[in-house]
């Protein structure tokens, strides 16, 4: 019998991680059987592996446990399916987790090596560009949490983001590959692969009872390998698995290659198909339609539902029961051909009739719109889906048939409403991916309720109306066990040390240190701890930037991807007014202040690429002059990464989250920084309104157009020139940036920017926010002054955020969307 496998309580490594001397012994041991080095002579490097190996395998563990449980109570679960995962390091995370942190560092100092040093030999997973890939990862953690069964689907990228460098002021990029040196994380699956198939044509025959049945011949086929990251929960009880697809081809050489002697032509074929998983799209709110692109989407959308599928008949025999046990999230429109694809697998494989195939389809999928961008909103040609995808654009016309069958009922005559709706654009011919996914889902959801708000009103009106009910509103969150206790240790403490440790799994309990915010010793200890991370920050900004900033002036911080609509352009032409009144009043009567700028430009975006050297052309021509030293220092650090993230944020004083209002469809930034106790100084868009609605007014500094009054001002032929010609002080800003003040010998330099906001018409309505901007700016000068004022202030903003923890978000999801439990683990 299977008796003696079936119970993994019989498993014994003889680690016990309470136990530091067993710590120690299992690492020496890691680090002779799994790393293979010399422990005498062995590096932090070989540390981190010896330490990540031994850790893995009780990982793994765990994991086998939460899988069985599954299994065992046949528990419905979400599958989350993103194109990114922006995970970053792992190490801490699982220390933390399993609650062995203190018991390993011991553990390692007895072997004279430091904790903290070994972490940071681990290189950031950075498979994602930004906010929607780090909010998988968030989501990830909090389900492990919260013991939802949760399972993750992606790329596993070989190259993700690219590492930025600052030449000259300018944007560098570089590849770099996490997997270098190998992943100690990774439990590779040789023995679970999906063949993946691109191209071909379909064949279609009638049975005896006139059933139509097609098949998909003639493919390129692609095989994905499966990859597992085991994500750990707080507690450790529960681990969600994150399954990453790496292509591999079918066929190592082609023969007939081969047999004539053409040895390089016949690997040719195998590196072709094996670039599908090479690297990570570097882009985030701009389409790139390419091929390679559309084929990376479908390659990781059809290996995972075919293991999606393959798993749920392991122990259903009846698909019509999939929708039950199975809940498939889109994290936006990438994965949205996971609709056909369903629909081909129950049809074509599992020999399931259109309705009953559509049927469960629509019940299945749920779809989370990121953007309003309409640059951003993904559309697929025809010809190139019809050539690499011929059955599933086949059946993307058929949806679309019964699909607009059923509106020229309901709304007869009305060929505009039918135009508008087509999953197809006639005039362009391609192929409209939101509305894939909105027909193809049981609900959509936007990520903030300004955001929702305006995906019903703006972008999605007709769909709104025919759907009455599927467009709900789940507000993105964060997790504060990344963002607060992992990234900031001693603030954590004091947290919990005030209010005891529930926080960590229940945001909402901050509440309480409200009686705290006037109380003298907490804000003693408050202010410490920023101080100290500040001191922190400024060594990091002097090891990237070779900027020396000082930490008793205040740090004012925008850190994100490089956007005209996040408008880091609004930000220095602040600085600049500000440079320009410290220098004209020669006078310290402004607050010094120390600009902190990161973030990455897409490697073809030209005017975000202006905007970082304008930037660091600025931060010189400053930081150079005797005239404002001590008063203002600008620094740009390069590679904002997680990483990076984890210490400015803990050091901010001020966060910047200027988007232009109705743009930024949440933002998780904002969040990060006023859990760390910065105030925000931001505009009404995406979720900084439901910050503000949460702190308080007092407690934050808004300026700027709201959504209505920004498309008011458009639709009333908006003229920056005006702006220009009344506002003096900007003015001068302007014409300084114009007549190359930054940048002497090439004083031209920036004429595409000052363009963009004069005569392009400032889409981003730059100048139609400055000065009430500037009058924000002064109102933070002001408070800062009052350090009892602005510590209340930044302590009320900690006790506040409980609304913005990703386990909010997603114990929403789990009732209102995925309409899942929490399970429980058998042998707990
Ligand atoms: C949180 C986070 C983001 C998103 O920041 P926004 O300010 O919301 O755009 C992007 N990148 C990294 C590394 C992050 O941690």
């Amino acid at each position: 019998m299977k008796a003696s496998i079936s119970t993994l309580n019989d498993l014994d490594e003889g680690i016990d991680f309470r136990n530091v001397d067993q710590i120690k012994r299992g690492l020496l041991a890691s680090m002779v059987r799994y790393v293979g080095f010399d422990p005498e002579s062995a590096t932090p490097h070989d540390w981190f592996f010896a330490l990540a190996g031994l850790l893995r395998g009780h990982l793994s563990e765990q994991g086998m446990r939460t899988s069985r449980s599954q299994y065992g109570q046949d528990v419905k679960r979400v599958y989350y399916l993103s194109m990114e995962f922006l995970t970053g390091r792992r190490l801490m995370k699982h220390l933390l987790d399993l609650g062995i942190e203190p018991q390993v560092r011991a553990a390692l100092a007895e072997l004279g090596q430091n904790l903290d040093t070994v972490a940071e030999q681990e290189s950031d997973a950075a498979l994602g560009n930004g906010g929607l890939g780090r909010l998988a990862a968030c989501f990830l953690d909090s389900m492990a949490t919260h013991a939802y069964p949760g399972y993750g689907y992606g790329i596993r990228y070989e190259f993700g983001m690219f590492s930025q460098t600052i030449e000259n002021g300018q944007q560098v990029e570089h590849p770099e590959s996490w997997l270098q040196n190998g992943s100690p994380w990774e439990i590779v699956r040789h023995n679970v692969s999906h063949t993946v198939r691109f191209g071909g044509r379909i064949v279609c025959f009638r049975d005896e009872e006139g059933r139509e049945s097609c098949r998909w011949v003639d493919t390129d086929d692609v095989v994905a390998e499966a990859y597992d990251l085991k994500e750990t929960g707080y507690g450790g009880a529960i681990s969600v698995n994150l399954r990453l697809w790496s292509a591999r081809s079918t066929q190592d050489f082609d023969l007939r290659y081969f047999n004539e002697g053409n040895y390089i032509e016949a690997v040719k074929e195998k590196t072709v198909s094996e670039t599908l998983s090479k690297v990570l799209y570097p882009m985030d709110t701009t389409l790139m339609g390419q091929e390679l692109r559309l084929k990376q989407e479908y390659f990781f959308v059809s290996a995972s539902l075919q293991d999606i599928l393959a798993r749920f008949l392991k122990v259903h025999k009846n698909p019509r029961l999939f929708p039950e046990k199975t809940v498939i999230q889109l994290n936006d429109t990438h994965p949205a051909l996971a609709v056909p694809e369903l629909m081909r697998l129950l049809m074509d494989q599992h020999g399931l009739n259109w309705e009953d195939a559509w049927d469960i389809t629509r019940n299945t999928f749920a779809y989370t719109n990121h953007t309003l961008l309409p640059e951003a909103l993904e559309t697929w040609p025809i010809d190139l889906m019809e050539a690499l995808l011929p059955r599933h654009m086949e059946i993307i016309y058929r949806i679309n048939y019964f699909f607009l069958q059923e509106i020229r009922r309901t709304y007869p005559g009305d060929v505009e409403m039918v135009r508008r709706l087509s999953l197809i654009d006639d005039s362009t011919r391609r192929v409209r991916m939101a509305h894939l996914a909105v027909v193809g889902s049981a609900r959509v959801n936007g990520v903030a309720a300004l955001h929702t708000e305006l995906l019903r009103s703006r972008v999605f009106p007709d769909f709104d109306r025919i759907y009455p009910g599927k467009f709900v509103n789940v507000t993105n969150g964060i997790t504060q066990r990344r963002w607060l206790l992992q990234s900031n240790p001693p603030l954590a403490t004091l947290i919990t040390d005030a209010i005891g440790p529930a926080w960590v799994s229940d945001l909402d309990r901050l509440r309480d240190l409200e009686a705290l915010a006037d109380d003298a010793a907490f804000q003693d200890s408050f202010r410490a701890i920023k101080r100290k991370a500040k001191t922190r920050a400024a060594a990091l900004i002097a090891e990237r930037c070779g900027v020396a900033v000082r930490p008793e002036t205040l740090f004012d911080t925008q850190i994100k991807r490089i956007h005209e609509y996040k408008r880091q352009l609004l930000n220095i032409l602040q600085v600049i007014a500000r440079y320009n009144h410290l220098r004209a009043s020669g006078k310290p009567d402004l607050l010094p202040r120390t600009v902190i700028f990161g973030g990455k430009a897409a490697p073809g975006y030209f005017m975000a690429k202006k905007i970082i050297r304008l930037i660091n052309d600025v931060a010189d021509a400053i930081n150079h002059d005797p005239a404002v030293r001590g008063l203002l220092r600008v620094a740009f650090v390069p590679n904002y990464n997680v990483s990076t993230a984890e210490i400015l944020i803990p050091g901010c004083d001020l966060s910047e989250q200027i988007s232009t209002a109705g743009t930024e469809a949440s933002g998780t930034g904002n969040m990060k920084f006023a859990l760390n106790g910065a105030l925000t100084i931001g505009t009404l868009d995406g979720a900084n309104i439901e910050i503000r609605e949460e702190v308080g007014e007092d407690n934050i500094f808004i300026f700027g157009q709201t959504a209505e009054e920004v498309a008011r001002t458009k639709a009333a032929g908006y003229n920056p020139w005006n702006i220009y010609h009344n506002d003096p002080e900007l003015k001068t800003v302007i014409d300084m940036i114009r007549d190359g003040f930054f940048c002497t010998e090439q004083p031209d330099r920036y004429h595409p920017l000052v363009n963009a906001l004069l005569d392009g018409g400032d889409v981003f309505l730059v100048l139609a926010d400055f000065r009430s901007y500037m009058n924000a700016q002064a109102a933070v000068d002001a408070l800062y002054t009052d350090e009892k004022t602005w510590t209340r202030k930044a302590i009320l903003n900690v006790a506040r955020m409980g609304k913005f923890s990703s386990d909010r978000a997603i114990h929403t999801y789990a009732r209102e969307i995925w309409g899942i439990d929490k399970m429980t683990r058998d042998d707990a």
